[in-house]
């Protein structure tokens, strides 16, 4: 077991080696602190005082082996608990809550219940790596030979761990995920990027994050070509976006984006016409090449019912 004294007003936890048995009999002084700081972690310079508050601290690692249970889901931390040393935390339980809250809204609008069951084909392996992940960060921490080496490490440099930002997390191969051909670089399962730069037909400057916010589905329909024939849905379930290339004509203008600068095509790899369906919590749902509506609405009926 490691102690890490905390510091309250700084950002680190300094790892002492000590045993909790150890920490028990000394005195809990701003000097102690001192002391363990100088001997064990050495970095010159660091002077504590006015020590508020301190406290023994373990890290609890440990998860669940199902997300759900009938009508009982488990996110957060109620899920997974694991070592702070990426700060990810937080960041994975409101992941878990974005990924579940639509599916339970639809299931609640006559979804079939299977897709209540993909919250835990999705998120539980999630969390299965960030406990690898945070567990070989903190072992790097408790490691006192090496602990202003990986101070450094991380403070400066892009690390050998993992991704934490998160933004690499997807989903494919998920009962979600469709990909109709490989029409597209990006695929079914992935995060739903941004792009910057479109033009509305009222002038209006948008990004794509801003057409996705909200709880609807959002279909991207790359191509002047509007053969798609989709059933009168309401806006707050399906949004339609056509996004063409400046100069290209369109059928219709309202729903068209120009993409003046060409990033929507460029970040999701779209060289001629495709479709992407993007789920409410901004993955990728659909890929496909032939502006064809039939895939659009067996998706949607398949996994929400409508
Ligand atoms: C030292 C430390 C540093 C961290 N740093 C980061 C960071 O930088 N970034 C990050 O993303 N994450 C960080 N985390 C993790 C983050 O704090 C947690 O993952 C997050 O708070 C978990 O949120 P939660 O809502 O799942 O659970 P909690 O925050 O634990 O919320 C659960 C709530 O339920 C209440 N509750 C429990 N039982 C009952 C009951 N029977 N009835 C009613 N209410 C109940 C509790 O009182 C609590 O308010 C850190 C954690 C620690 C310990």
């Amino acid at each position: 077991m490691t102690l890490y004294p905390m510091v309250r007003d700084g950002n680190w936890w300094f790892s002492t080696g000590l045993t909790p048995d150890e920490y028990q009999v000394l005195p809990s002084t701003v000097e102690t602190l001192q002391r363990l700081f100088d001997e064990r972690v050495g970095i010159p310079g660091v002077h504590f005082s006015n020590l508020t508050w301190h406290s023994l601290w373990r890290a609890n690692i440990r998860m669940v082996d199902r997300y759900r249970n009938g009508r009982i889901f488990l996110v957060g931390d109620a899920a997974h608990v694991h070592s702070p040393a990426e700060g990810e935390g937080m960041q994975t339980g409101i992941q878990d809550a974005y990924n579940l809250g639509w599916e339970i809204a639809s299931a609640l609008r006559g979804a079939p219940d299977m897709l209540l069951d993909t919250y835990e084909d999705e998120r539980l392996p999630i969390a299965r790596q960030l406990l690898e992940s945070t567990s070989a960060r903190s072992q790097a921490f408790m490691r006192p030979s090496s602990i202003t080496q990986t101070v450094t490490n991380v403070t400066t440099s892009k690390d050998a761990f993992a991704d934490t930002t998160q933004l690499s997390i997807h989903y494919r191969g998920s009962t979600l995920a469709c990909d109709l051909d490989e029409a597209t670089i990006i695929r079914a399962g992935d995060r739903a990027p941004d792009a910057p730069g479109l033009h509305a037909s009222n002038g209006m400057q948008v990004r794509l994050f801003d057409v996705f916010r909200g709880t609807h589905f959002t279909l991207l329909v790359f191509g002047c070509q509007l053969t798609l024939q989709l059933p009168d849905v309401p806006n707050d379930f399906l949004r339609i976006y056509t996004i063409v290339r400046p100069g290209e004509r369109i059928a219709a203008s309202d729903g068209a984006l120009i993409d003046t600068s060409g990033h929507a095509h460029h970040t999701y790899g779209i060289t001629n016409e495709a479709l992407i369906l993007v789920r409410p919590d901004g993955y990728i749902g659909l890929t496909g090449g032939s502006l064809d509506s039939d895939p659009i609405i067996d998706y949607l009926r398949g996994t929400t019912g409508r």
